[in-house]
């Protein structure tokens, strides 16, 4: 499936380049979505922007296009980001994170 930037463009070699300081420290340059044509096939999964770590509690905000990935493709990302961790963790199954509200596991 064809795949761009969060913004549209295209991907970049060092788009996982990891941030090292500012407000979003921790993250990567950018992240890679499916494409605004794969995304307007329609959705498996609700679009949902918010998710919990499960090991600290902290709900972290996604943007539109990270999130109707998620809907279009559960199994599309291996790990996501906590805004309180800093860093990312691994989502699925055995994964760290549930979607805010329910008990859903992020990328099932
Ligand atoms: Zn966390």
């Amino acid at each position: 499936m064809k795949t761009t930037l969060t913004g549209g463009s295209a991907v970049t070699p060092d788009h996982r380049e990891i941030i090292g300081e500012g407000p979003r420290k921790g993250q990567q340059r950018d992240y890679v979505v499916l494409s605004a044509d794969e995304r307007a096939k329609g959705f498996v999964r609700p679009v949902r922007r918010a998710y919990r770590h499960l090991r600290c509690g902290t709900v972290t905000k996604m943007g539109q296009a990270l999130a109707e990935t998620y809907a279009c493709d559960p199994e599309f990302y291996s790990g996501t980001f906590c805004c309180s961790c800093g860093s990312h963790f691994p989502v699925g199954q055995a994964g760290e994170f549930v979607w805010d509200g329910t008990s859903e596991k992020v990328g099932t």
